[in-house]
């Protein structure tokens, strides 16, 4: 706990004050443009790698970046999505999967999961990921297989989050975008999933 005390005294010795004029704005107001969703992973860090300040990304974090389609579940994701679209009126839902993601290692590998009967339950929205999975992936090469996994299951979510009518209407109205990405750790780059060409390409190069 103590990096996390230390961190707080520096931020309100330190930061706070500098940014003490925006903070006064968001004080009563949000107005963030972008819903991202990602994974819960400790190693994602949205506003580092993007940039981004307070009142920029409104967040929403589950295991795997999982969306489940809508009327399954009446829980945080789903309201998540409906408060964005309906009252911040978001333009942009970003779906980031990451490199190294072990809820898909534990889709891809199937451990036993007897012990974690929610997790079980959860990751089944994931399994549609398969259907996404690239045809030439080679399967015996279990990294291969994963990174492939990782970039079939943000098309997979992508999808689910189109079934919450907010979302469909949103995006037939032409006032919202949904997108796709990969986050990898280790490099730092993104890529974005292009839909007219039918594969992930780095977030610079491509057409958004
Ligand atoms: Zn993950």
């Amino acid at each position: 706990m103590q990096p996390l005390l230390d961190g707080y005294r520096r931020f309100r010795r330190e930061v706070f004050p500098q940014k003490r004029d925006r903070f006064h704005l968001l004080a009563e107001l949000q107005k963030p443009d972008v819903l991202f969703i990602t994974c819960a992973d400790s190693r994602v860090v949205p506003d580092l790698i993007l940039q981004t300040e307070p009142g920029d990304l409104f967040l929403c974090r589950t295991v795997g970046n999982i969306v489940p389609p809508h009327g399954q579940l009446p829980g945080g994701v789903s309201s998540t999505v409906e408060y964005a679209v309906e009252v911040l009126h978001v333009h942009h839902i970003i779906v980031c999967g990451h490199s190294d993601c072990g809820a898909m290692k534990a889709v891809m590998d199937r451990p036993d999961l007897t012990r974690l009967p929610l997790t079980a339950k959860w990751l089944g929205f994931a399994e549609p990921a398969w259907r996404h999975l690239h045809p030439g992936v080679d399967r015996s090469d279990a990294r291969a297989l994963h990174t492939a996994l990782i970039h079939a299951n943000v098309m997979a979510q992508v999808e689910n989050l189109k079934t919450h009518p907010e979302v469909a209407r949103g995006i037939a109205q032409g006032s919202l975008e949904v997108h796709g990405w990969y986050y990898d750790i280790l490099s730092g780059a993104i890529e974005a999933y292009d839909e007219d060409r039918r594969q992930f390409l780095p977030l610079d190069s491509s057409s958004e």
